[in-house]
């Protein structure tokens, strides 16, 4: 009796260093990344090099996958139903919160599914057309848009993207109703606007600050508050449009059930792989601002996550915005 429960404490002790050291030894192989949209695209530009920057810190390979499709929620969903072992990750944006209000059928709950390990960076929008643009500024974009608005084609990338979120607030404010055309992220929706197929778009700078300023693609404003320092020629799309405003933060997720151990090696890496010169140089020269600290980890982002999601529930069903 007495060797008998001796043997099961040991067993017990065994089980605990055994999860212990499989926690010390994380990531004995590759973390998958899922991008919920398109290779090349904005959201993939910064999962690549913020997966670089965490890879060096947890000496160990994050590669990652692109999953596009249905304005991120194909991706969200993969990860939502991952294993909760570290190995499988997302990065998404602002589309997180608004997914809830605009389909009626998810198959995960943002803040019920996933741990967040924090958020990295806040990225504004340009409104954008393609080359062939005879307009030059903001306010004549906007007329010519309001005017030809049955030929005028809105690119984005499904609903629930950024893209078709500021395209909403566009049209809204507009007051006006265009065709729109979804991608599977913008990074194929901007090779279509560069050959004219589409004729507008709001995206992201890390997707269009190197088209803008190669000047292959017209720009026209800027969805932050102010200007910004990239772009001190672009007017914000408030001084014609009152009140526009949208700033499309990013959020790394571990799938609910990732041990705390993980969590915290990853968040760990996250904080210090913001830090990284060659990351902040890149977000910097892209436009991408760095989060504050206290929103790079768990509890900030998911606070961050809640109040978007509140925020954002109202105004997309005024809009009457579903997706089934
Ligand atoms: N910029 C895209 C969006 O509109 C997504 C992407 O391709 O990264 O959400």
């Amino acid at each position: 009796m007495f060797l008998k429960k001796i043997s099961i404490l040991a067993a017990a002790v065994a089980c605990v260093v055994t999860a212990s050291s499989a926690f010390a030894a994380y990531p004995d192989k590759p973390i998958s990344v899922i991008v919920p949209f398109a290779a090349g695209g904005p959201t993939d530009v910064v999962a690549r090099s913020l997966s670089q920057a965490m890879g060096t810190q947890l000496k160990g390979a994050m590669v990652v996958e692109n999953v596009g499709g249905a304005g991120g929620t194909i991706g969200a969903g993969k990860v939502a139903r991952a294993a909760g072992d570290g190995y499988t990750l997302l990065f998404h944006h602002i589309g997180m919160s608004t997914a809830p209000s605009l389909y009626r059928k998810l198959d995960f709950k943002p803040l019920e599914d996933f741990i967040p390990i924090g958020a990295v960076v806040d990225v504004p929008m340009t409104l954008i057309a393609k080359p062939q643009t005879t307009q030059t500024n903001l306010k004549d974009l906007l007329a010519y848009v309001r005017a030809n608005k049955d030929k005028i084609n809105l690119a984005n990338a499904g609903v629930g993207a950024a893209s078709h979120l500021c395209g909403l607030l566009l049209q809204s404010a507009m007051k006006t109703e265009l065709t729109t055309v979804p991608f599977s992220g913008t990074g194929p929706a901007m090779t279509a606007l560069l050959g004219g197929n589409v004729d507008i778009m709001c995206d992201q700078t890390t997707n269009t600050t190197g088209q803008i300023k190669g000047g292959k693609i017209k720009a026209f404003g800027v969805t932050s508050k102010s200007k910004l320092a990239n772009f001190p020629e672009l007017p914000p799309l408030a001084t014609e449009l009152p009140g526009f405003e949208v700033g499309v933060w990013h959020i790394l997720y571990a799938p609910k059930n990732t041990p705390a151990d993980v969590v915290s090696k990853l968040q760990t890496a996250l904080q210090a792989a913001i830090k990284d010169p060659g990351f902040a140089a890149k977000m910097k020269d892209l436009g991408a601002e760095i989060m504050p600290a206290d929103r790079q980890n768990s509890a900030g982002a998911k606070a961050l996550l809640a109040a978007e999601i509140t925020k954002w529930s109202p105004i997309i069903q005024a809009a009457k915005a579903y997706a089934d």
